[in-house]
């Protein structure tokens, strides 16, 4: 089984082969991409729900921390901004090699 991680890589991927829509219509294929991409998403966030269910904790969409929280509306603070500009910074320093 893949992990939310795994499925969103995927789901990426597809939505990585669409044109943007201003380069015109869809045809059959990029709609089927995109429509099986959001499936994707749909299962990662099913997967995070049921971990958190069982277990209390779920990864913050935007950090990528994982935090202990009592309800999915609001996380509890754990430095969000601070942890996604070192996530962009080691994101940038991995693409420069
Ligand atoms: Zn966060």
């Amino acid at each position: 089984m893949s992990t939310p991680a795994e499925l969103r890589a995927r789901a990426a991927e597809l939505e990585q082969r669409v044109p943007p829509i201003t380069a015109g219509p869809r045809t059959d294929d990029e709609r089927m991409w995109l429509e099986k991409a959001a499936a994707l998403r749909d299962e990662a966030d099913q997967q995070e729900e049921r971990e958190w269910i069982r277990t209390g904790r779920i990864p913050c969409s935007d950090c990528g921390t994982v935090v202990r929280t009592e309800t999915l509306e609001t996380l509890p603070a754990h430095n969000c901004i601070a942890r996604q500009r070192a996530r962009r910074a080691a994101a940038d320093r991995a693409t420069e090699k």
